[in-house]
């Protein structure tokens, strides 16, 4: 462009956010990583659509799952968990599906909301575990439903609602894992605005925000889930994401101090802990037998491949950040970055850590074997 044009399009005026994609002038290093270094357990998976959108035993859901353990063949994924696997009755059917694939997919369990206000819930709720685990379940999975949507009377049911505490001592007494998803990232508790750090991921999902309304504050959330902790201290949580304040390290560090019992996974929080990768890396050496391999990766036949193709592109941004001190890349595999606008740099965790992370922590909890 010669100089008149330039000045020319200067003086159109500013561009829009949306417009704005700017390269990255910088020259640094690239160390791409196409497998793990071990093989890894991905712990917070959602298989057979987002919200279980196709039957487990359903055409879509074989060619799902088909498509899948092509990509865990390429990655170096030993075993992917699936969360979402509702109760006892779905998952058998999941279970019959998984089955064909070998031991590539396990499934974890969910309780039953919608009959948490009837009489006598607590004791059907532990006895449905039971029938659960029999079923293959090998973890109870809780979705942020408790603590923003489910409600009684209108209400809020407080995560820490003693109906819960039979169940939550099954889940121990069954060596269920219960892999916990509390509140949700800083952002969608502050307004939409342009202070927001998230603005545009919340522009395309308004409804991601529990900013005002009747929603408690974010830290009375946390505080109810790390309450459950300490009340169930034979029973192991898994705070998801994280547990939901990767932007808070100290804080996460404080509770995995308090509670013994307390592990975290670090699916889709790349983009907070890549942000920050010298206290991420303190973070896992210091915890490093309690932070789990993981992604939130779901997948969705109903789409057309080119989105089904980004998932080993999404993998590999694990690996890299995981294993690499490569510096400012992409957190995503998206032309626009799906949380914000920032990159990451890679925490180079050595080999001991690295089996862990990738595969042990998660086979001592799931009962699988370690390498
Ligand atoms: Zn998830």
């Amino acid at each position: 462009m010669n100089r008149r044009r330039f000045l020319q399009v200067a003086a159109a005026g500013p561009i829009t956010l949306p417009e704005f994609h700017p390269k990255s002038m910088l020259h640094v290093p690239e160390h791409p990583v196409a497998r793990a270094k071990f093989p890894a357990i991905d712990t917070h998976t959602h298989l057979f659509g987002i919200g279980r959108k196709y039957a487990p035993d359903s055409p879509e859901a074989r060619a799902e799952l088909a498509q899948t353990a092509k990509y865990m063949d390429e990655c170096n994924l030993e075993t992917l968990l699936n969360l979402t696997g509702g109760n006892s009755q779905m998952l058998l059917a999941i279970r019959k599906t998984m089955s064909e694939f070998g031991a590539k997919f396990l499934t974890a369990a969910e309780p039953v909301w919608s009959r948490a206000s009837e009489p006598g819930y607590a004791q059907w709720q532990v006895e449905e575990l039971k029938k659960c685990k029999q079923q293959g379940a090998v973890a109870l999975k809780i979705l942020k439903t408790l603590g923003l949507y489910l409600r009684e009377n209108g209400k809020l049911v407080a995560i820490d609602d003693p109906c819960f505490d039979p169940m939550w001592d099954a889940a121990g007494s069954l060596d269920l894992p219960v892999m916990i998803h509390t509140a949700d990232p800083g952002a969608f508790f502050t307004p939409i605005d342009s202070f927001n750090e998230r603005y545009e991921e919340l522009q395309r999902h308004p409804n991601w925000s529990f900013y005002d309304h009747d929603f408690p504050p974010r830290s009375e959330l946390h505080a109810a889930r790390n309450r459950v902790a300490a009340r169930h201290p034979k029973t192991t949580f898994v705070y998801l994401h994280v547990g939901n304040d990767a932007e808070d390290l100290a804080e996460v560090s404080a509770w995995l101090d308090r509670y013994a019992n307390v592990h975290v996974d670090i699916a889709a929080r790349l983009g907070e802990l890549g942000r920050q990768p010298r206290a991420a890396r303190k973070f896992f050496e210091r915890y490093q037998d309690r932070i789990l391999f993981a992604t939130d990766a779901s997948w969705d036949a109903g789409k057309e491949l080119p989105q089904q193709d980004l998932k080993p592109g999404m993998y590999r941004c694990y690996f890299r950040f995981l294993e690499t001190d490569d510096e400012y890349f992409d957190y995503a595999p998206s032309e626009v970055p799906p949380q914000g606008r920032w990159k990451i740099y890679g925490i180079a965790l050595p080999d001991d850590i690295l089996k862990k992370v990738y595969h042990n922590n998660a086979a001592r909890l799931l009962q699988l074997r370690t390498i």
